[in-house]
């Protein structure tokens, strides 16, 4: 069966479509951009005081890298990644 390429615009790896109205999740939101593990969901609004800080609340922090200190906080939204028009 024939699929499409399609690059993710954010990490630019290449993912395989089904077809031209087909839609793949790339997982690169997840990863940490600091040390390259993969992120661990942020549980919302547990604590928001703890980074209402500098405007950062009104990212939506939807994971976090927890080997770090302070954890890094992941704003990227999960990255549709679609076949070129
Ligand atoms: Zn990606
Ligand atoms: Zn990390």
């Amino acid at each position: 069966m024939k699929t499409m390429d399609a690059k993710c615009p954010k990490c630019g790896r290449t993912h395989h479509l089904k077809s031209k109205s087909d839609m793949v999740v790339c997982d690169c939101w997840r990863i940490c951009p600091v040390c390259g593990a993969e992120m661990t969901p942020h549980p919302p609004d547990t604590a928001p005081k703890t980074y209402a800080l500098d405007g950062i609340r009104e990212l939506q922090v939807l994971v976090a890298c927890t080997r770090h200190f302070p954890p890094f906080y992941g704003v990227q939204k999960p990255v549709e990644v679609v076949a070129d028009a």
